[in-house]
C-alpha cells in the first residue's frame, strides 16, 4: 500500500495528476478552469528542483510542493530567503489567463469611475474581522493608503502563514497612490507591508517614530524589497496628498505614538481612527485625554471612523494605570521568580514593568523573539534609561526574588516562551513550585483551547499561576463602549462608518452612532471592498453596488496569491477524510487495463483490514475504466479519470460515509 514513490511515472504527459473532482462539492469546479500557467510553486534558492506532479501533487499548480517545506515554515526566515513572491493577481502582465476563481466576483474594471464631486472610502480589508486593516481615500486623481494590516490563520484556512488585505483595487490606480499612512505598529496594521508594498508602487510611508521603526525591522527580514521611503511625522504637519490634505492626531492605544488621521477634503474633513482607548480613572478620561479631543469642538466633521473592537463590553476599560500598579504590587512582593507573560505588543506595560522592576532592585529577563525585538526597539529610541535587563544565561546569578521575566506566549503559543518553560523544553528556564507567573493578558476567543493547555501545563509544574481573572493585571488596548461613545460625543460628524471589527462589532458600533442620534441613512456598515461614496456636496452618502475585490489573498509559504480557495478546500478534505489515490496502467490500444489497479491512501480507513471495500473498489475502477474506453479511439484520458473519480468517491461514500480526496493516475503504454 505504502508505494509512494511508484507514480514517478505521473510525469509522462498523459499522465498528470488532476485533484479529484468530488461531485459533492458544492461549487466544485473542472480543474481545467484553473489557471496554470501562473501557478508553479515559488522556489527558494538553494531548494532544488519542484517535485514533478507526482500525486502528491495537485494540479492547481501545488502552491506547496516538494518535501521540506513543512515545519517551519511560518518562519518570516524563509520569506528572507524568497528572492520575490510570485503573484497570482498582480499588475498587468501577471494576472492569469482566466480570472480567478471567484465566480461571483464583480472585476474592479466595472468600477464606475470616480465622480468629479466625490469622496471615496473602500476599506480593502479590517471590516469583516479583526486584522488585515486597509483603507483608500480617494478624491479626483488622488489616493491615500491607511495602514496595511495582516492577519493569522484560522481554522478555515488550514496550512497557511498569513492572509492579506486584496489590494487590486489599488495595484489597478497605482499612479494615482499619493501616500500611505500607517496609524501604529500593530502587525494588523503594517504587517502586510512587505508583500502588498511592491504591487502598490512603493508610495511614501508616514507614520510617527515608533510605527516607523517597526516598519524598518520588519522590512529587514525581506531583504529582495527595494527600501522603503518612510516618513516620519512628529507633530501637527499637514501632509499634501494632491487634492488631499492629511494631518494626524496622538491618541490613546498599547503602543507607543499611535496616531489618528484628519483627511481635509474638498466636501469636507474626515476624522480617521482605528484602534484607540480613552485613559481614564474609574470611568473618568483624564486631563490630557480631554485636551487631545478639544481640537475638534466647534466643528462638524464629514466622516467619523472608528476602531468597533471592544464594544461589547460595557463601560470603560480597566485603567491601564491600575494594571501597572498592580503589576508592581506583584513585582514588590513577591518573594521567587516572577515570571510576566503578555502581549509583545503591549509596548507601554512593557516598559512599566521594566521600571518597576528596576525600581525594586529587580533584573528582567526578556524571552521571545517578538518580545525581544521589542525590546530593541525600545533602547534604540532610549525609550529606557535603566540597565537592568539580564539575558537568560545569567539567571543563576542572581537570587531567585531578584528576577522578573517578560515573556510571550500568554496565547497559549505552541513554540513560545511560556509553553517551552512550562512544559521543560526551555533551554534556560524550567518553571518550579517558587515561581509565580502573572498571565497579563485576556483570552483572544480563537485561542481558548491553547490557553487552557498552557495553563494545565503551568499548574503541572506547581507554579503559582494569577490571571486577569484572579487580578486587575490586564486591560484591552480597545476602548469600551462608553469609551467609544465619549469619542462620538466629543466628535461632531455627519456620516459615520464604523471599522476594525467583525461584521456584528460595526453593527452594534453603528447603533450606538444611532443611539446618539445620527440619522441611520447616515451611518455606513461596510465589507471588505465596498466602495462608500459621499457626493452631492457632502450631503450624501452611499454603497455602490460593485464592490472592490476583496476575495482572500494568502501568505503560503513562498506563495503569495488570491486564488488557492481550492487549495484551503482541499486541506480541509484531507484533514477530515483523507485521501485516496488509484494507480492504473492502461492499454493505449485496446484501452484494458494492464494489471490490477493500484490503490494507495492517507487518513482514510485502515486498508488492511478493508479488504471488502478494496476489492470492490477495484472491480469498480475496472468497470469503469473498461466501460469508459470502450470504442474510444484515441483515448480520452482526462474524461476516464474524471469517471473514476465520480465513481469511486461515490462507492466510497456509500461504503464509509467518508469523502476523501480521489486522486487518479492514469498511465497509457
Ligand atoms: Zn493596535
Ligand atoms: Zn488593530
Amino acid at each position: 500500500m505504502d508505494e509512494q514513490n511508484k507514480p514517478q511515472a505521473a510525469a509522462q504527459p498523459s499522465a498528470p495528476v488532476p485533484e479529484s473532482r468530488p461531485p459533492y462539492i458544492a461549487g466544485g469546479r473542472p480543474d481545467n478552469r484553473q489557471p496554470r500557467r501562473d501557478r508553479g510553486p515559488f522556489r527558494g534558492p538553494g531548494r532544488g528542483g519542484q517535485r514533478s506532479g507526482g500525486p502528491g501533487a495537485s494540479s492547481h499548480g501545488g502552491s506547496r510542493m516538494g518535501g521540506g517545506m513543512g515545519g517551519s515554515r511560518n518562519s518570516m526566515k524563509r520569506m528572507m530567503r524568497m528572492k520575490r513572491p510570485r503573484r497570482f493577481s498582480g499588475g498587468p502582465g501577471t494576472r492569469p489567463s482566466t480570472p480567478a476563481s471567484n465566480e461571483n466576483r464583480i472585476p474592479s474594471d466595472v468600477i464606475p469611475p470616480i465622480g468629479p464631486d466625490c469622496v471615496r472610502i473602500i476599506p480593502l480589508g479590517g471590516v469583516e474581522e479583526i486584522g488585515k486593516n486597509m483603507t483608500a481615500i480617494e478624491y479626483g486623481k488622488d489616493i491615500i493608503v491607511i495602514d496595511a494590516g495582516f492577519q493569522f490563520k484560522d481554522e478555515a484556512t488550514p496550512g497557511i502563514d498569513y492572509i492579506l488585505p486584496n489590494t487590486k483595487y489599488l495595484e489597478e490606480r497605482q499612479g494615482q497612490i499619493r501616500a500611505m499612512f500607517i496609524t501604529h505598529g500593530h502587525l494588523d496594521h503594517i504587517g502586510g507591508i512587505p508583500y502588498i508594498i511592491d504591487r502598490i508602487g512603493y508610495p511614501t510611508i508616514y507614520t510617527r517614530q515608533f510605527g516607523a521603526i517597526m516598519i524598518s525591522k520588519r522590512q529587514e527580514e525581506f531583504p529582495h524589497l527595494k527600501p522603503l521611503d518612510i516618513k516620519v511625522i512628529t507633530g501637527n504637519e499637514t501632509i499634501t496628498c494632491g487634492s488631499l490634505k492629511v494631518k494626524t492626531f496622538p491618541i490613546s492605544h498599547t503602543i507607543p505614538d499611535s496616531m489618528g488621521l484628519i483627511v481635509s477634503t474638498p466636501l469636507g474633513d474626515i476624522v480617521f481612527i482605528e484602534d484607540v482607548r480613552v485613559d481614564n480613572i474609574k470611568g473618568v478620561p483624564t486631563e490630557e485625554e480631554e485636551k487631545q479631543y478639544e481640537q475638534f469642538a466647534g466643528k462638524e466633521y464629514l466622516l467619523l471612523t472608528m476602531d468597533s473592537t471592544s464594544i461589547e463590553k460595557p463601560g470603560f476599560s480597566l485603567s491601564e494605570s491600575v494594571v501597572i500598579d498592580n503589576i508592581e504590587k506583584f513585582i514588590k512582593a513577591t518573594s521567587g521568580r516572577l515570571i510576566i507573560g503578555t502581549f509583545a505588543s503591549q509596548v507601554e506595560r512593557i516598559l512599566a514593568v521594566i521600571r518597576a522592576a528596576d525600581k525594586y532592585g529587580k533584573k528582567v529577563v526578556v524571552e521571545g523573539r517578538s518580545m525581544k525585538t521589542n525590546i530593541e526597539i525600545i533602547k534604540h529610541l532610549k525609550l529606557l534609561d535603566v540597565k537592568n535587563i539580564i539575558t537568560a544565561e545569567e539567571i543563576d546569578n542572581y537570587p531567585p526574588d531578584r528576577i522578573v521575566m517578560l515573556v510571550t506566549g500568554a496565547q497559549g503559543e505552541e513554540f513560545a516562551a511560556l509553553m517551552r518553560m512550562a512544559t521543560k523544553q526551555h533551554k534556560h528556564v524550567q518553571l518550579k513550585k517558587t515561581d509565580t507567573v502573572l498571565l497579563s493578558s485576556s483570552i483572544i476567543p480563537t485561542n481558548y483551547n491553547a490557553v487552557v493547555k498552557l495553563k494545565d501545563n503551568l499548574y503541572r509544574t506547581e507554579a503559582k499561576v494569577i490571571t486577569y481573572l484572579d487580578s486587575d493585571i490586564h486591560a484591552s488596548g480597545h476602548g469600551n463602549r462608553d469609551e467609544l461613545k465619549w469619542i462620538h460625543e466629543h466628535i461632531k460628524y455627519r456620516f459615520f462608518m464604523p471599522v476594525h471589527g467583525q461584521h456584528y462589532m460595526l453593527r452594534q458600533h453603528a447603533e450606538l452612532s444611532q443611539s446618539i442620534g445620527t440619522p441611520k441613512e447616515n451611518i455606513i456598515v461596510p465589507d471588505n471592498g465596498s466602495v462608500v461614496e459621499i457626493y452631492d456636496g457632502g450631503k450624501s452618502i452611499r454603497v455602490l453596488k460593485e464592490k472592490a475585490p476583496s476575495n482572500l489573498v494568502l501568505v503560503d509559504g513562498f506563495a503569495v496569491g488570491d486564488v488557492q480557495e481550492v487549495v484551503i478546500r482541499d486541506r480541509q478534505m484531507l484533514a477530515q477524510d483523507g485521501m485516496f489515490i488509484v494507480f492504473a496502467i492502461l492499454d493505449a490500444q485496446t484501452g484494458r487495463l494492464r494489471k490490477s489497479p493500484d490503490i494507495i491512501s492517507r487518513g482514510f480507513v485502515y486498508l488492511r483490514e478493508s479488504q471488502d471495500l478494496l476489492r470492490d473498489t477495484r472491480n469498480i475502477i475496472k468497470d469503469t475504466i473498461e466501460d469508459s474506453a470502450r470504442g474510444m479511439n484515441p483515448l480520452n484520458v482526462e474524461m476516464i479519470k474524471a469517471n473514476v473519480t465520480d465513481t469511486v468517491s461515490r462507492h466510497l461514500f456509500q461504503e464509509t460515509a467518508k469523502r476523501p480526496v480521489v486522486i487518479p493516475v492514469l498511465l497509457t503504454i
